[in-house]
Protein backbone atom coordinates (compact mmCIF):
# COMPACT_ATOMS: atom_id res chain seq x y z
CA UNK A 1 0.00 0.00 0.00
CA UNK A 2 1.13 3.23 -0.74
CA UNK A 3 2.13 5.43 2.36
CA UNK A 4 1.15 9.00 2.59
CA UNK A 5 4.74 9.88 3.08
CA UNK A 6 8.14 9.11 0.96
CA UNK A 7 10.06 10.33 4.08
CA UNK A 8 9.31 11.29 7.80
CA UNK A 9 12.02 13.31 8.92
CA UNK A 10 12.80 13.41 12.76
CA UNK A 11 13.84 16.92 14.08
CA UNK A 12 13.68 20.55 11.93
CA UNK A 13 16.84 21.41 12.39
CA UNK A 14 19.19 22.34 9.95
CA UNK A 15 20.38 18.25 8.71
CA UNK A 16 16.38 18.00 8.75
CA UNK A 17 15.28 21.68 6.91
CA UNK A 18 18.31 20.73 4.33
CA UNK A 19 17.16 17.25 3.24
CA UNK A 20 13.37 18.80 3.25
CA UNK A 21 14.67 21.03 0.76
CA UNK A 22 16.17 18.39 -1.59
CA UNK A 23 13.70 16.06 -1.06
CA UNK A 24 11.42 18.08 -1.81
CA UNK A 25 13.07 19.74 -5.23
CA UNK A 26 13.00 15.92 -6.33
CA UNK A 27 9.11 15.41 -5.83
CA UNK A 28 9.13 13.74 -2.46
CA UNK A 29 6.73 13.65 -0.07
CA UNK A 30 7.85 14.41 3.73
CA UNK A 31 6.37 14.66 6.73
CA UNK A 32 8.65 16.36 9.44
CA UNK A 33 8.26 16.14 13.03
CA UNK A 34 9.38 18.29 15.90
CA UNK A 35 9.35 18.26 19.35
CA UNK A 36 10.03 21.70 20.00
CA UNK A 37 7.63 24.54 19.47
CA UNK A 38 9.47 26.09 16.66
CA UNK A 39 11.82 24.96 13.65
CA UNK A 40 15.16 25.16 13.00
CA UNK A 41 16.70 23.40 16.17
CA UNK A 42 19.94 25.36 17.72
CA UNK A 43 19.57 28.15 15.24
CA UNK A 44 16.47 29.03 16.16
CA UNK A 45 16.09 33.08 16.54
CA UNK A 46 13.44 34.95 18.34
CA UNK A 47 12.81 38.52 17.84
CA UNK A 48 12.44 40.75 20.95
CA UNK A 49 12.63 44.92 20.31
CA UNK A 50 12.91 44.03 16.70
CA UNK A 51 16.49 42.12 17.87
CA UNK A 52 16.56 38.20 16.26
CA UNK A 53 17.63 36.72 19.75
CA UNK A 54 19.64 33.79 19.30
CA UNK A 55 17.81 31.24 21.29
CA UNK A 56 20.12 28.75 21.46
CA UNK A 57 23.47 30.34 21.91
CA UNK A 58 25.53 32.41 19.34
CA UNK A 59 25.32 31.24 15.90
CA UNK A 60 27.94 32.83 13.00
CA UNK A 61 27.78 30.78 9.76
CA UNK A 62 30.87 30.15 8.68
CA UNK A 63 32.36 27.81 5.49
CA UNK A 64 35.34 27.46 3.16
CA UNK A 65 33.28 24.74 1.45
CA UNK A 66 32.21 26.85 -1.70
CA UNK A 67 28.87 24.67 -2.43
CA UNK A 68 27.54 25.04 0.92
CA UNK A 69 28.14 28.87 0.84
CA UNK A 70 26.39 28.90 -2.83
CA UNK A 71 23.57 27.09 -1.41
CA UNK A 72 22.74 29.06 1.49
CA UNK A 73 23.36 32.53 -0.52
CA UNK A 74 20.81 30.91 -3.47
CA UNK A 75 17.92 31.13 -0.54
CA UNK A 76 18.91 34.00 1.95
CA UNK A 77 21.40 37.27 2.08
CA UNK A 78 24.31 37.24 4.53
CA UNK A 79 25.23 39.92 5.89
CA UNK A 80 28.84 40.33 5.90
CA UNK A 81 29.05 39.64 9.85
CA UNK A 82 32.89 38.80 10.93
CA UNK A 83 32.82 37.37 14.26
CA UNK A 84 36.05 39.33 16.70
CA UNK A 85 35.05 38.07 20.27
CA UNK A 86 36.67 39.25 23.06
CA UNK A 87 37.97 38.32 26.57
CA UNK A 88 37.01 40.03 29.34
CA UNK A 89 39.59 38.55 32.23
CA UNK A 90 39.33 40.34 35.85
CA UNK A 91 38.44 43.75 33.72
CA UNK A 92 40.64 43.48 31.54
CA UNK A 93 40.00 43.06 27.31
CA UNK A 94 42.21 41.33 25.45
CA UNK A 95 41.38 39.97 21.93
CA UNK A 96 40.16 36.65 20.60
CA UNK A 97 41.32 34.81 18.83
CA UNK A 98 44.76 34.84 19.64
CA UNK A 99 46.99 37.17 17.84
CA UNK A 100 48.99 39.84 17.68
CA UNK A 101 46.33 42.25 19.51
CA UNK A 102 46.28 39.76 22.41
CA UNK A 103 50.19 39.33 22.36
CA UNK A 104 50.84 42.77 22.49
CA UNK A 105 48.61 43.41 25.41
CA UNK A 106 49.31 40.45 27.49
CA UNK A 107 53.15 41.29 27.12
CA UNK A 108 53.58 45.16 25.98
CA UNK A 109 55.41 44.05 22.67
CA UNK A 110 54.88 45.02 19.41
CA UNK A 111 56.46 42.12 16.98
CA UNK A 112 56.06 38.46 15.65
CA UNK A 113 59.35 37.66 16.54
CA UNK A 114 58.81 39.13 20.36
CA UNK A 115 55.72 37.55 20.43
CA UNK A 116 56.64 34.15 19.54
CA UNK A 117 59.95 34.48 21.63
CA UNK A 118 57.53 34.83 24.35
CA UNK A 119 56.04 31.59 23.83
CA UNK A 120 58.79 29.41 22.76
CA UNK A 121 59.98 30.24 26.41
CA UNK A 122 56.57 29.88 28.10
CA UNK A 123 56.14 26.08 26.21
CA UNK A 124 59.45 24.97 27.09
CA UNK A 125 57.42 22.66 30.22
CA UNK A 126 55.83 20.78 27.75
CA UNK A 127 57.57 18.02 25.30
CA UNK A 128 56.85 16.09 22.59
CA UNK A 129 53.23 15.17 21.89
CA UNK A 130 50.81 17.09 23.70
CA UNK A 131 48.53 14.47 25.81
CA UNK A 132 45.71 16.76 26.95
CA UNK A 133 44.12 20.24 26.16
CA UNK A 134 46.34 22.02 28.99
CA UNK A 135 49.76 20.87 26.89
CA UNK A 136 48.31 21.23 23.49
CA UNK A 137 47.27 25.13 25.16
CA UNK A 138 50.64 25.70 26.71
CA UNK A 139 52.55 24.32 23.88
CA UNK A 140 50.70 27.02 21.33
CA UNK A 141 50.40 30.09 23.37
CA UNK A 142 52.55 29.89 26.53
CA UNK A 143 51.54 29.72 30.11
CA UNK A 144 49.88 33.57 30.50
CA UNK A 145 47.25 33.07 27.78
CA UNK A 146 46.37 29.68 28.72
CA UNK A 147 46.69 30.82 32.43
CA UNK A 148 44.28 33.67 31.82
CA UNK A 149 42.16 33.23 28.76
CA UNK A 150 41.58 29.37 28.65
CA UNK A 151 42.04 27.34 31.88
CA UNK A 152 39.04 28.83 33.67
CA UNK A 153 37.08 29.42 30.66
CA UNK A 154 37.79 25.82 29.53
CA UNK A 155 36.93 24.29 32.88
CA UNK A 156 33.72 25.74 33.06
CA UNK A 157 32.80 25.52 29.91
CA UNK A 158 33.43 21.47 29.76
CA UNK A 159 33.30 20.87 33.67
CA UNK A 160 36.20 19.42 33.46
CA UNK A 161 39.93 20.12 34.30
CA UNK A 162 42.08 21.43 30.95
CA UNK A 163 44.61 17.57 31.68
CA UNK A 164 41.49 15.53 31.33
CA UNK A 165 40.23 17.44 28.24
CA UNK A 166 41.12 16.02 24.59
CA UNK A 167 43.53 17.88 22.76
CA UNK A 168 41.61 18.75 19.62
CA UNK A 169 39.28 21.06 21.46
CA UNK A 170 41.40 23.41 21.58
CA UNK A 171 43.16 23.41 18.49
CA UNK A 172 39.78 24.76 16.49
CA UNK A 173 41.13 28.00 17.74
CA UNK A 174 43.55 30.01 15.42
CA UNK A 175 46.95 31.46 16.71
CA UNK A 176 48.07 33.89 14.67
CA UNK A 177 51.11 36.37 14.46
CA UNK A 178 49.30 39.09 12.69
CA UNK A 179 47.27 41.80 14.00
CA UNK A 180 43.57 39.90 12.69
CA UNK A 181 40.86 39.71 15.04
CA UNK A 182 38.33 37.03 13.10
CA UNK A 183 37.38 34.73 15.13
CA UNK A 184 37.73 31.35 11.66
CA UNK A 185 39.59 30.77 9.27
CA UNK A 186 37.02 30.30 7.09
CA UNK A 187 36.94 32.07 3.58
CA UNK A 188 33.17 33.30 3.96
CA UNK A 189 31.60 34.81 6.82
CA UNK A 190 28.16 35.95 8.01
CA UNK A 191 24.81 36.13 9.35
CA UNK A 192 21.36 35.97 7.36
CA UNK A 193 19.62 38.87 6.98
CA UNK A 194 17.11 38.80 9.46
CA UNK A 195 18.19 36.17 11.26
CA UNK A 196 18.28 32.50 11.04
CA UNK A 197 14.42 31.83 10.50
CA UNK A 198 14.55 33.29 7.44
CA UNK A 199 16.81 30.65 6.02
CA UNK A 200 14.83 28.29 7.69
CA UNK A 201 11.94 28.97 6.68
CA UNK A 202 13.26 29.06 2.51
CA UNK A 203 14.40 25.48 3.57
CA UNK A 204 10.50 24.27 5.26
CA UNK A 205 8.55 26.30 2.27
CA UNK A 206 6.03 23.90 1.43
CA UNK A 207 6.92 20.99 3.73
CA UNK A 208 4.48 19.63 6.36
CA UNK A 209 5.54 20.05 9.80
CA UNK A 210 4.15 19.25 13.05
CA UNK A 211 5.34 21.26 15.82
CA UNK A 212 5.65 19.98 19.66
CA UNK A 213 5.53 16.41 18.53
CA UNK A 214 8.38 13.89 19.78
CA UNK A 215 8.41 10.94 17.66
CA UNK A 216 9.08 8.59 20.50
CA UNK A 217 5.57 9.44 21.69
CA UNK A 218 4.13 8.21 18.52
CA UNK A 219 6.97 6.27 17.16
CA UNK A 220 4.66 3.29 15.65
CA UNK A 221 2.66 5.16 14.10
CA UNK A 222 4.66 7.89 12.96
CA UNK A 223 7.08 5.46 11.86
CA UNK A 224 3.87 3.48 9.41
CA UNK A 225 3.51 6.80 7.51
CA UNK A 226 6.54 7.05 5.11
CA UNK A 227 8.41 4.67 3.48
CA UNK A 228 11.88 6.08 4.86
CA UNK A 229 12.89 7.53 8.10
CA UNK A 230 15.58 11.04 8.43
CA UNK A 231 16.28 10.70 12.17
CA UNK A 232 18.03 13.61 13.75
CA UNK A 233 17.46 13.49 17.20
CA UNK A 234 19.59 11.34 20.07
CA UNK A 235 21.35 8.42 19.08
CA UNK A 236 21.35 6.28 22.14
CA UNK A 237 17.65 7.03 22.45
CA UNK A 238 16.48 5.34 19.02
CA UNK A 239 17.98 2.63 20.41
CA UNK A 240 16.72 2.83 23.47
CA UNK A 241 20.10 3.73 25.40
CA UNK A 242 20.66 0.06 25.28
CA UNK A 243 24.61 0.67 25.15
CA UNK A 244 24.38 3.05 28.02
CA UNK A 245 23.76 6.58 27.51
CA UNK A 246 25.60 8.96 25.58
CA UNK A 247 27.43 12.22 27.57
CA UNK A 248 26.65 15.99 26.58
CA UNK A 249 27.58 19.46 27.98
CA UNK A 250 24.18 21.38 28.51
CA UNK A 251 23.59 25.17 28.88
CA UNK A 252 21.30 27.60 30.46
CA UNK A 253 20.47 31.26 29.24
CA UNK A 254 19.77 34.16 31.73
CA UNK A 255 18.47 36.92 29.08
CA UNK A 256 17.22 39.91 29.67
CA UNK A 257 16.36 43.26 27.78
CA UNK A 258 18.22 46.86 28.64
CA UNK A 259 16.85 49.99 28.72
CA UNK A 260 19.94 51.09 26.66
CA UNK A 261 21.31 51.05 23.54
CA UNK A 262 24.76 49.09 23.83
CA UNK A 263 25.92 47.25 26.55
CA UNK A 264 29.28 45.72 25.14
CA UNK A 265 30.17 47.14 22.63
CA UNK A 266 30.91 44.11 20.92
CA UNK A 267 28.77 41.03 20.00
CA UNK A 268 30.39 38.36 22.27
CA UNK A 269 32.43 38.66 25.23
CA UNK A 270 34.02 36.11 26.72
CA UNK A 271 34.75 35.81 30.83
CA UNK A 272 37.86 33.75 31.41
CA UNK A 273 38.17 34.25 35.12
CA UNK A 274 37.14 31.45 37.53
CA UNK A 275 34.76 34.00 39.30
CA UNK A 276 32.79 34.62 36.84
CA UNK A 277 29.60 32.12 36.80
CA UNK A 278 28.84 32.58 32.95
CA UNK A 279 31.46 31.73 30.52
CA UNK A 280 30.41 34.49 28.09
CA UNK A 281 27.38 37.17 27.14
CA UNK A 282 26.24 37.92 23.77
CA UNK A 283 24.44 41.52 22.63
CA UNK A 284 22.22 40.06 20.16
CA UNK A 285 22.26 43.05 18.13
CA UNK A 286 26.15 43.39 17.11
CA UNK A 287 25.36 40.62 14.91
CA UNK A 288 23.47 42.19 12.56
CA UNK A 289 24.82 46.12 13.65
CA UNK A 290 21.23 46.78 15.40
CA UNK A 291 20.77 50.55 15.74
CA UNK A 292 17.33 49.68 18.02
CA UNK A 293 16.83 51.75 21.27
CA UNK A 294 16.87 48.92 23.78
CA UNK A 295 19.66 46.10 23.42
CA UNK A 296 18.69 41.79 24.87
CA UNK A 297 21.82 40.79 26.17
CA UNK A 298 22.23 36.43 27.13
CA UNK A 299 24.42 35.41 29.67
CA UNK A 300 25.68 31.77 28.90
CA UNK A 301 25.93 29.18 31.76
CA UNK A 302 27.66 25.75 30.72
CA UNK A 303 26.04 22.93 33.33
CA UNK A 304 26.43 18.81 33.44
CA UNK A 305 23.63 17.80 31.25
CA UNK A 306 20.74 15.10 32.54
CA UNK A 307 18.22 13.29 30.98
CA UNK A 308 15.52 15.84 29.63
CA UNK A 309 17.93 18.60 29.32
CA UNK A 310 19.09 19.63 25.86
CA UNK A 311 22.14 17.79 24.92
CA UNK A 312 24.34 20.97 23.25
CA UNK A 313 27.74 19.69 23.03
CA UNK A 314 28.31 16.05 22.15
CA UNK A 315 31.68 15.04 24.68
CA UNK A 316 33.97 13.16 22.43
CA UNK A 317 36.28 11.77 24.39
CA UNK A 318 36.89 7.76 24.68
CA UNK A 319 34.43 6.62 27.03
CA UNK A 320 31.53 8.09 24.30
CA UNK A 321 32.97 7.42 21.30
CA UNK A 322 33.52 3.76 22.29
CA UNK A 323 29.93 3.80 23.20
CA UNK A 324 29.06 6.04 19.97
CA UNK A 325 31.15 2.91 18.35
CA UNK A 326 28.24 0.59 19.01
CA UNK A 327 25.80 2.42 18.19
CA UNK A 328 27.12 3.97 14.93
CA UNK A 329 27.10 0.07 13.82
CA UNK A 330 24.06 -0.69 15.01
CA UNK A 331 22.57 1.75 13.33
CA UNK A 332 23.99 0.65 9.78
CA UNK A 333 21.86 -2.13 9.64
CA UNK A 334 18.53 -0.32 10.41
CA UNK A 335 16.98 -0.82 7.09
CA UNK A 336 15.00 2.53 5.55
CA UNK A 337 16.52 4.93 8.38
CA UNK A 338 18.75 7.77 7.42
CA UNK A 339 20.89 9.26 10.65
CA UNK A 340 22.26 12.35 10.19
CA UNK A 341 23.19 15.40 12.42
CA UNK A 342 24.83 16.97 15.71
CA UNK A 343 23.07 14.60 18.01
CA UNK A 344 22.51 11.91 15.69
CA UNK A 345 26.21 11.35 14.19
CA UNK A 346 27.36 12.64 17.73
CA UNK A 347 30.24 14.76 16.10
CA UNK A 348 30.41 18.53 17.48
CA UNK A 349 29.27 20.10 13.80
CA UNK A 350 29.43 23.39 12.79
CA UNK A 351 26.45 24.56 10.43
CA UNK A 352 28.31 24.27 7.35
CA UNK A 353 29.54 20.50 7.97
CA UNK A 354 25.82 19.58 9.04
CA UNK A 355 24.61 21.32 5.77
CA UNK A 356 27.52 19.35 3.67
CA UNK A 357 26.18 15.93 5.92
CA UNK A 358 22.63 16.55 4.72
CA UNK A 359 23.33 17.45 0.95
CA UNK A 360 25.36 14.74 0.72
CA UNK A 361 22.86 12.20 2.29
CA UNK A 362 20.45 13.87 -0.52
CA UNK A 363 22.86 13.54 -3.26
CA UNK A 364 22.95 9.88 -2.58
CA UNK A 365 19.49 9.11 -1.74
CA UNK A 366 18.07 11.15 -5.01
CA UNK A 367 20.77 10.82 -7.14
P1 LIG B 1 19.74 20.49 15.93
O1 LIG B 1 19.83 21.93 15.58
O2 LIG B 1 20.03 20.05 17.31
O3 LIG B 1 18.33 19.95 15.46
C1 LIG B 1 17.80 18.72 15.87
C2 LIG B 1 16.31 18.92 16.05
O4 LIG B 1 15.70 17.65 16.30
C3 LIG B 1 15.97 19.81 17.23
O5 LIG B 1 15.10 20.84 16.83
C4 LIG B 1 15.29 18.85 18.21
O6 LIG B 1 14.29 19.48 19.00
C5 LIG B 1 14.70 17.82 17.27
N1 LIG B 1 14.47 16.53 17.90
C6 LIG B 1 15.35 15.80 18.62
N2 LIG B 1 14.77 14.66 19.04
C7 LIG B 1 13.51 14.66 18.57
C8 LIG B 1 12.41 13.78 18.70
N3 LIG B 1 12.51 12.65 19.41
N4 LIG B 1 11.24 14.09 18.08
C9 LIG B 1 11.12 15.26 17.38
N5 LIG B 1 12.13 16.14 17.25
C10 LIG B 1 13.31 15.85 17.83
N6 LIG B 1 27.77 26.28 14.40
C11 LIG B 1 28.38 27.20 13.60
O7 LIG B 1 28.61 26.92 12.41
N7 LIG B 1 28.69 28.45 14.08
C12 LIG B 1 28.45 28.82 15.36
O8 LIG B 1 28.75 29.95 15.75
C13 LIG B 1 27.82 27.87 16.22
N8 LIG B 1 27.56 28.18 17.50
C14 LIG B 1 26.96 27.28 18.31
C15 LIG B 1 26.71 27.65 19.63
C16 LIG B 1 26.09 26.75 20.47
C17 LIG B 1 25.82 27.15 21.89
C18 LIG B 1 25.75 25.45 20.01
C19 LIG B 1 25.09 24.45 20.91
C20 LIG B 1 25.99 25.09 18.69
C21 LIG B 1 26.61 25.98 17.84
N9 LIG B 1 26.86 25.67 16.50
C22 LIG B 1 27.48 26.59 15.69
C23 LIG B 1 26.48 24.36 15.93
C24 LIG B 1 25.10 24.36 15.27
O9 LIG B 1 24.12 24.68 16.22
C25 LIG B 1 24.83 22.97 14.70
O10 LIG B 1 25.83 22.59 13.80
C26 LIG B 1 23.49 22.80 13.98
O11 LIG B 1 22.48 23.62 14.48
C27 LIG B 1 23.07 21.36 14.08
O12 LIG B 1 21.90 21.08 13.31
P2 LIG B 1 21.20 19.66 13.50
O13 LIG B 1 20.05 19.64 12.57
O14 LIG B 1 22.20 18.58 13.37
O15 LIG B 1 20.76 19.60 15.02
N1 LIG C 1 38.43 28.70 24.55
C1 LIG C 1 39.09 29.29 25.61
N2 LIG C 1 38.93 30.61 25.85
C2 LIG C 1 38.13 31.40 25.09
C3 LIG C 1 37.45 30.80 23.99
C4 LIG C 1 37.63 29.45 23.76
O1 LIG C 1 39.81 28.62 26.33
O2 LIG C 1 38.00 32.60 25.36
C5 LIG C 1 38.62 27.25 24.35
C6 LIG C 1 37.60 26.41 25.11
O3 LIG C 1 38.25 25.23 25.53
C7 LIG C 1 36.57 26.09 24.07
C8 LIG C 1 37.44 25.92 22.83
O4 LIG C 1 38.46 26.91 22.98
O5 LIG C 1 35.85 24.92 24.37
C9 LIG C 1 36.73 26.11 21.52
O6 LIG C 1 36.14 27.38 21.50
P1 LIG C 1 34.99 27.75 20.51
O7 LIG C 1 34.67 29.19 20.67
O8 LIG C 1 35.36 27.24 19.17
O9 LIG C 1 33.80 26.86 21.08
P2 LIG C 1 32.25 26.91 20.80
O10 LIG C 1 31.70 27.85 21.81
O11 LIG C 1 32.05 27.36 19.37
O12 LIG C 1 31.84 25.51 21.00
Amino acid sequence: MTKEYDYLIVGSGLFGSVFAYRAKQSGKRCLVVEKRSHAGGNVYCETVEGINVHKYGAHIFHTSDREVWDFVNDLVEFNGYINAPVANYKGTIYNLPFNMNTFSKMWNITTPAQARAMIENQRKSVSGEPANLEEQAISLVGVDIYEKLIKSYTQKQWGKSCTELPAFIIKRLPVRYVYDNNYFNDRYQGIPVGGYQTLIDKLLDGVSVKLNTDYFSNREKLSAMADKIVYTGLLDEYFDFCFGALEYRSLRFETEILELDNFQGNAVVNYTDPETPYTRIIEHKHFEFGKQKKTVVTREYSMQWEKGMEPYYPINNDHNQAIFEQYWNRAQSERNVIFGGRLAEYKYYDMDKVIRSALDAAAYEFK
